[in-house]
């Protein structure tokens, strides 16, 4: 072991909070449940019974004290800690432990394993993640009271200055940890809607979880730099990793810095409505853009990215583990994956010359032509939704049918994966991309099936005024600004607001600047843009007042040229 402590080790986990921290680990190990007697002698019940009750008491009193810490440091989180209280104070689990010990001889240790093991079993096998990190939380109040039971606390102070390594960690370890200075977690168990993980991530601790034997693979005093981002953990680095990831925290601390209030300020107008700013990404590398800049979530993944750095179709398992990335990254703010948008100007192999390719095979025609690839990317996306923060999105949608028959699809796969017990969000959105003037005039039919509508004002644009958005001759027909697109920008809204869906643009339009009042105006939902548009954006609307826009917008739309809308727009940010 010893000669293979300085070799410098890469260990992938599961990123649960971001952040870079170097440090050297502090490695907690499972201490193994021995009891030193199962069975007790019935003169033994009442004391048994005692030392359950005082266990109890000791365990609720700490827990007590750890809420007001959390309450008093405006922690988001006192809630968590309560509901381990509710389990731990549960009077029906009191009551069983007590009988266990009276009818069945068992020591008070062997009575609180088998009561709380009984009711995890229960939540262990549920199909909803959600209820599965129940069996968690349980094991938390069992190890609490057990520690009780012995007399033992965890000395919260070696973890100073440290990266804790532990096989798991409850969120008042986690808070007692942090206070006494941890600058990140590491643990071999946990899903990233765990207690612990929301926990780290609103005290901004760097945690990766999932990591399998981490408490035997890193060993105290290792050097570690961890990742949070990436859900890498890097062990005894060479001196030229180390440079890199100091490099790379000094960057992410100075632009931290630099962005200031704006990058956690809210994404609101100065009379309070909110806008949800989302970020258009191509790569896993922009999702830590997104966050840094403060997105809340991500609301265009341009999955044919992944088919253009390939030159191939990628297999399900390849988007599956590209997708749970992006959702694990992003979590819990949504993603929303558009299904393959090839054809036109985006590659594909195999697919036939046209004359015509913009008004071809493109999109979901594409997708319902080849049901083999657009089924194996549903199931992935599918997989990928357990943590229940995927959004799915169709492109180029121009027939009611088109929505129906993938509604089908989706079904279909549905069922495929509940056949194999395999989770998946079965609450996943399914929402359509306004880019044809046939869906955003029929939008009010289409928002009877879909869950939310995205603008896609670039081929918006190129279909409403038959201008080819890769052809320059023609680049100053193209324009989103022009009074027909936003007309057809408008009924789509109107219709998603009659059927309560949301209703976002991710075209480019979204990031203009001289966009932002007209789109809120005209009352989009959502915003989404390229990453590092994200804080302008943000300041823009931040300075726009919502009446204002709202008459703008009405002024625009009766307008009959682009000129005039821009004039409009020019007049109202002079006032
Ligand atoms: C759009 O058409 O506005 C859009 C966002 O999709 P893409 O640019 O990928 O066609
Ligand atoms: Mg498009």
């Amino acid at each position: 072991m010893a000669a293979t402590k300085h070799i410098e080790r890469k260990i992938k986990g599961i990123p649960a909070s971001q952040g870079i921290s170097i440090g050297k680990a502090v490695v907690l190990r499972a201490e193994a449940f021995v009891s030193s007697v199962e069975h007790i002698e019935p003169e033994e019940i009442p004391n048994e019974i005692s030392r359950f009750y005082a266990a109890l008491e000791s365990s609720a009193t700490e827990l007590k004290h750890i809420i007001e810490i959390a309450e008093k440091e405006a922690i988001n989180v006192a809630p968590i800690l309560e509901t381990y209280l509710l389990i731990l104070t549960d009077q029906t689990a009191a009551d069983s432990i007590k009988r266990r010990i009276q009818q069945g001889y068992y020591s008070a240790e062997i009575a609180v394993v088998q009561e709380f093991d009984a009711q995890k079993q229960f939540f262990k096998l549920a199909k909803d993640p959600i209820l599965r990190e129940r069996a968690v939380e349980l094991d938390h109040v069992k190890d609490r009271l057990l520690d009780g039971l012995r007399n033992r606390s965890i000395t919260h102070s070696v973890a100073a200055k440290s990266i804790v390594v532990s096989p798991s960690i409850t969120p008042t370890d986690l808070m007692m940890f942090n206070k006494a200075g941890a600058l990140a977690f590491i643990t071999e168990v946990g899903g990233i809607a765990s207690h612990a993980s929301i926990l780290a991530r609103s005290l901004s601790i760097p945690a990766v979880i999932g990591v399998r034997d981490a408490a035997q693979l890193i060993h105290t005093d290792d050097t570690l730099i961890i990742d949070g981002n990436a859900g890498l953990i890097i062990c005894n680095p060479k001196p030229e990793t180390l440079a890199k990831y100091e490099k790379r925290k000094l960057d992410e601390e100075e632009n931290r810095r630099k962005l200031g209030k704006l990058a956690t300020a809210k994404a609101e107008t100065h009379d309070g409505h909110a806008i949800h700013l989302l970020a258009n990404i191509d790569s896993l590398e922009d999702v830590d853009a997104a966050r840094i800049n403060g997105a809340d979530g991500i609301g265009l993944v341009r999955s044919e990215y992944l088919i253009i750095q390939r030159q191939h179709f990628p297999t399900e398992e390849e988007q599956f583990e590209w997708y749970q990335q992006l959702a694990e990254r992003m979590y819990p703010h949504p993603v929303t994956i558009r299904a393959f948008d090839v054809g036109s100007d985006k590659y594909a192999e195999g697919l036939p010359h046209e004359d015509n390719p913009a008004l071809g095979m493109r999109g979901i025609r594409f997708l319902l032509h080849r049901k083999d690839i657009f089924k194996s990317q549903i199931k992935a996306v599918l997989r990928a939704s357990q943590h229940r923060n995927i959004r799915l999105m169709l492109p180029m949608i121009a027939t009611t049918e088109e929505l129906q028959q993938s509604l089908e699809l989706i079904n279909k796969c549905k069922r495929q994966l509940r056949r194999s017990n395999t989770p998946f969000d079965d609450t996943m959105p399914v929402g359509i991309m306004i880019e044809t003037p046939a869906a955003a005039i029929m939008a009010i039919d289409f928002a009877n099936l879909a869950d939310f509508f995205s603008i896609g004002t670039n081929d918006l644009t190129q279909y409403t005024l038959a201008s080819d958005r890769t052809n320059e001759f023609v680049a100053h027909i193209f324009d989103p600004f022009h009074p027909a697109v936003l007309r057809l920008m408008k009924i789509a809204i109107d219709a998603a607001k009659a059927r309560n869906i949301p209703v976002g643009i991710c075209g480019e339009m979204a990031g203009h600047s001289a966009a932002t009042e007209l789109l809120i105006g005209l009352g989009v939902d959502e915003l989404s843009v390229t990453p590092p548009l994200l804080l302008e954006l943000k300041k823009r609307i931040r300075k726009s007042d919502y009446l204002k826009s709202q008459i703008l917008a009405a002024l625009a739309i009766r307008s009959d040229s682009s000129n005039d809308v821009r004039k409009i727009i020019a007049k109202e940010r002079k006032r």
